[in-house]
């Protein structure tokens, strides 16, 4: 446990800042207790009803002699006391471990016997075999949280005082694992710091300008950086109220979107809202902030959007380890919001593209994204290894991602040279013939084409090239897509290695709940077939 150092004053110990994520948080909220936090369709509540209850999870985690670092790990559905046990944990100095809701029993087991954590809170109906888990990985709390926020956590925590002293924590303390949705290897827990979380949240408040006057529409799960970190963050550090509900329905949002200020959302969010010929400037008429993320907008979803609602999406661009990286602008005055991009490095956040050998791009060359800051993660937990791979010698992280300054729009519209566009990630690069093909060029062309919603190109095995170009395609309500012709009009707009072998059509891409496309499940699907 820190002890303070009094001559360095409150908040430091022998230099070292010493500021829980809560605290940072819950600064502008303490001062408008009546004010509401949460709204579902069913209660609200206000922000002097959040702290208390937060307080009392807090006094119930500290009540159970918890080692100091302690992981609280949940797989609970999103109710505002499922977000009571994250504020409760990091308030606490615990480490929270937030489990996607549709991990089974298999992969639970796998982040139980990884990141041991001391108390699983669960599903009513996932008890019995939780509870079983636990007992192998030595975690003797094992308590339960429904879907409408009741369960024995909740009974456990009621006797309990809401008054509780915020834990001092060190800035490299860890406030939350967050295990990366691998589709390669297994899944590595991303360390985040109380640091990481603070400095992010305060870049964003800043720059999409938060205030408490803000109305945030939340529909985004909460077990991921999306909806746990940039938005209720966002919400929590302005003071601002969150219209929670339990996932995107497009009636609801119809519903509440005209109290609201501010969405988030991933990009099949807008596809679906817009849709809804309901979906319009009238039902928009408060909204002053619609952003997306956690994967590609089609270029698209932005026009259209724009031409209906009267403003443009903004894009961001982040992930797990790092918190968000880059925005398009929310003022006119720091530029345009484009299309196809995800915009300029947030303030504070260092972004380069280097190449092979880790020479920055030329503007216009495609290369590694790689970026520093305070918003990047201490590692990955229990895997120094990985974690040092991760990492270049001069302390650059390697996200994973290609990308390129400035170069041009689909449609040859010149980007600025500060404004980043991501590629895709580099295990979807396709090496064809010895060439490198990235799959976005090719998908905004067959993107273009008359009758296609939108496709995934992929690599597939081939005993000449290596790897063989292949598209999955969505055709449009009725069209029928003649593949052939599709490859035909490929080859007089692309370079013969880049034009795909195949094009199969599909109703739907695979996607995760994040919306990102499964480009591993396609390439185990159509890699035999080519
Ligand atoms: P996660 O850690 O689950 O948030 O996933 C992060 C990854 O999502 C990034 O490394 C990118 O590959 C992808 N991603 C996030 N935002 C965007 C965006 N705006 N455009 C393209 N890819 C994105």
């Amino acid at each position: 446990m820190l002890k303070l150092d009094a001559s360095e004053g409150q908040n430091t110990l022998k230099g070292i800042e010493l500021s829980n994520l809560y605290t940072v948080l819950s600064t502008e909220f303490l001062k408008a207790p009546d004010k509401v936090a949460l709204q579902t369709p069913a209660t609200a509540l206000t922000y002097g009803n959040l702290h208390r209850q937060v307080g009392q999870m807090a006094n119930w985690l500290k009540s159970l002699g918890l080692p100091a670092g302690s992981r609280v790990a949940a797989q609970a559905e999103k109710s505002p006391e499922a977000l009571f046990l994250y504020l409760a944990t990091v308030r606490a100095g615990y480490t929270f471990l937030p489990l996607n809701t549709a991990y089974r029993q298999t992969e639970i087991e796998y982040f139980l016997g990884n990141a041991q954590p001391a108390v699983v809170v669960c599903d009513p109906a996932n008890f019995p075999w939780v509870q079983a888990l636990g007992a192998k990985t030595g975690c003797s709390h094992v308590m339960t949280l429904d879907a409408n926020g009741q369960g024995s956590l909740i009974d456990a925590t009621q006797a309990f005082s809401s008054e509780f002293q915020d834990v001092l924590t060190a800035d490299d303390d860890l406030a939350a694992i967050l295990y990366t949705s691998g589709t390669t290897g297994r899944s590595k827990g991303a360390m985040l710091t109380h640091r990481n979380l603070i400095s992010n949240a305060q870049t964003l408040h800043q720059y999409w300008g938060w205030s408490s006057s803000d109305v945030l529409l939340h529909m985004l799960p909460i077990f991921h950086i999306h909806g746990l970190f940039v938005a209720c963050h966002g919400a929590l550090h302005a003071g601002a109220t969150m219209i929670w509900l339990p996932k995107l329905d497009v009636d609801l949002a119809l519903r509440y979107l005209p109290q609201s200020t501010i969405m988030m959302g991933v990009p099949t969010y807008y596809v679906r809202l817009l849709a809804d010929e309901r979906f319009d400037r009238e039902i928009t008429r408060n909204m002053r902030l619609f952003i997306s993320g956690s994967a590609p907008l089609l270029l698209e979803t932005f026009e259209s959007f724009e031409q209906r609602i009267g403003q443009p999406i903004l894009e961001r661009y982040g992930m797990s380890e790092t918190g968000m990286l880059t925005s398009n602008p929310y003022e006119t005055s720091e530029g345009l919001r484009m299309g196809s991009t995800v915009g300029k490095p947030l303030p504070g956040v260092s972004v380069r593209v280097v190449d092979d050998v880790g020479k920055p791009c030329a503007i216009g060359e495609i290369g590694h994204v790689q970026v520093k800051g305070p918003n990047v993660f201490a590692g990955y937990w229990q895997m120094p290894e990985k974690t040092q791979e991760e990492f270049t010698a001069d302390g650059w992280f390697k996200t994973g991602d290609m990308g390129r300054w400035g170069g041009q729009t689909p449609q040859g519209q010149s980007i600025p040279a500060d404004y980043l566009s991501i590629v895709g990630r580099s295990k979807d690069l396709i090496i064809s013939g010895g060439y490198n093909v990235y799959p976005k060029e090719i998908e905004s062309v067959i993107d273009d084409m008359p009758g296609v919603v939108e496709s995934a190109v992929i690599g597939v095995p081939h005993p000449d090239f290596g790897e063989a170009v292949v598209a999955v395609v969505v055709a449009a309500k009725g069209a029928e897509l003649d593949t052939l012709a599709m490859i035909a009009d490929l080859k007089t707009k692309l370079a013969n290695y880049k034009v795909a072998k195949q094009v199969y059509v599909v109703d739907e891409l695979p996607r995760n709940t994040m919306g990102k496309v499964q480009k591993n499940v396609l390439r185990d699907q159509y890699g035999k077939k080519a």
